[in-house]
């Protein structure tokens, strides 16, 4: 239980940190990207800036000339006259092409002004290139005498960023598992004392339940004997016999807390026997096939070979399926019926306890296996439970490896459902820490 929560807290806190742990790095390549781009539209506008200045023109920025000999270059230092050119391209104030270099352009000038990234196929290779495009407006006195638009590879730029992800690729699950590493410790340490108070508080129940049980069995065998003595005096019996009935109600709940408290997950080796259960579940259906008869209600047991064996406290699983058709008889009213069923596969049984009584409300099903849950009042009051049969079966059933399951619809019936391990892996099982 305790290593089982032990995990939950480490998925869930490797869960988070790698849910932030991926954004970070998302976030970090996002910039990356901006940073290289800026970097390159930098060179590139420096690029045109030479090509224009050369040409005794300047470049314009929207309607404003700009000074562009302050704008600093980014990245890898690279002089802008270094660079390779995909395509220069010159069109008239009209937009009408006038001169290219490099790949032939359209003849008229259609995209806006400032970069942009396009798709374009590598004249040589015949390959796919992505570029990096700048179109700006050329101005010559005060008037706008055409428009330059210079393209070069992003080739490079693709290739250190292809770099940076594959080394963040790297580094995220490194990251992860040292996170899941460290969740896990942390989850051993945030468990201990939760741990050693659920210890403590078993212990005590386990202590009291079997103080309480001596005192109790000697109300009952006094009160018993009184019975026995008071013949000649009736108006006692009542008073006598509710006095038996309240010793046995609360040795009941004693033995139960005591069970509960005893086998918290663990089973000693001693204690496992090797268990036929075909014939564990066969008893059964006899001892309780009288007891359904009495309230009306037909049991029936499907049985089928070959024997299903498995190893396990023979006494301990008999209990956990005894309060399921337990409860089966209580809350099935006459007339119903209950089924004992034996699925035998290869790696697990399936045991199945059905019937057509009273179901259980959708709401309560998620409690249903809690200490001490009973649906309501009034069927409380009607059978007389505790409330505490079912997590006992869950307890018995989850310490022999298994898995307990409830189906239900209200006035229709209910479906419990046992899987067992097979032989080899039961035994697996208890050479593991139990307590997980
Ligand atoms: P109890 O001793 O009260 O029967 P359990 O833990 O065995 O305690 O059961 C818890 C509650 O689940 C019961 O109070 C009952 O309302 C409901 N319940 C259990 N089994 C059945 C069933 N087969 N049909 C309908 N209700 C059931």
């Amino acid at each position: 239980m305790f290593n089982r929560s032990r995990r939950n807290l480490a998925r869930w806190f490797t869960l988070s940190m790698g849910c932030i742990l991926i954004l970070f790095a998302g976030v970090i390549y996002n910039l990356e990207v901006k940073d290289k781009l800026k970097a390159l539209d930098q060179l590139l506008y420096k690029r045109a800036e030479l090509m224009a200045a050369s040409s005794q023109y300047r470049l314009y920025q929207g309607q404003k000339q700009v000074d562009l000999s302050n704008i600093p270059l980014l990245g890898s230092g690279s002089h802008p006259a270094d660079i390779e050119l995909i395509y220069v391209r010159w069109y008239e104030p009209n937009g009408k092409l006038k001169r290219f270099f490099g790949t032939p352009p359209p003849e008229q000038l259609k995209t806006a002004f400032g970069f942009l990234t396009i798709k374009s196929i590598d004249q040589l290779t015949g390959e796919e290139l992505w570029l990096r495009q700048v179109t700006l407006p050329v101005g010559g006195g005060n008037s706008v005498i055409g428009y330059l638009q210079v393209a070069i590879p992003l080739t490079e730029t693709q290739n250190d960023l292809r770099q940076f992800q594959l080394m963040l690729t790297l580094a995220v699950p490194v990251a992860l598992g040292f996170i899941g590493l460290t969740g896990w410790v942390l989850g051993g340490i945030a468990m201990q004392p939760v741990q050693s108070a659920y210890n403590q508080l078993q212990r005590f129940t386990s202590d009291a339940s079997h103080e309480l049980r001596s005192p109790l069995s000697a109300i009952l065998t006094n009160a018993q004997v009184g019975l026995l003595m008071a013949t000649d005096r009736p108006q006692l019996h009542p008073t006598l016999k509710n006095i038996i009935d309240s010793a046995k109600s609360m040795s009941t709940l004693v033995n139960n807390l005591l069970l509960l408290a005893r086998h918290q997950g663990q089973l000693t080796p001693q204690s496992l026997k090797k268990v036929n259960l075909n014939s564990l579940l066969e008893d059964l259906a006899v001892d309780y096939t009288t007891i359904a008869a009495k309230a009306s209600i037909q049991l029936i047991s499907h049985l089928p070979e070959p024997p299903f064996n498995l190893w396990a406290d023979p006494d301990l699983l008999r209990q956990a399926v005894e309060n399921l058709i337990d409860n089966a008889c209580k809350y099935t009213p006459s007339g119903g019926t209950v089924w004992l069923r034996l699925e035998p596969h290869s790696d697990r049984a399936v045991i199945q306890v059905i019937d057509t009584g009273i179901g259980i409300p959708e709401v309560d099903l998620p409690y249903i296996f809690d200490r001490f849950y009973r649906v309501d009042t009034e069927r409380a009051r009607e059978s007389g439970g505790f409330g505490l049969g079912l997590a006992i079966a869950q307890q018995i059933v989850q310490a022999h490896g298994g898995h307990i399951q409830v189906m239900s619809h209200e006035n229709k019936g209910s479906t419990f459902q046992i899987k067992l391990p097979q032989m080899d892996m039961l035994k697996s099982a208890f050479t593991d820490d139990p307590s997980s």
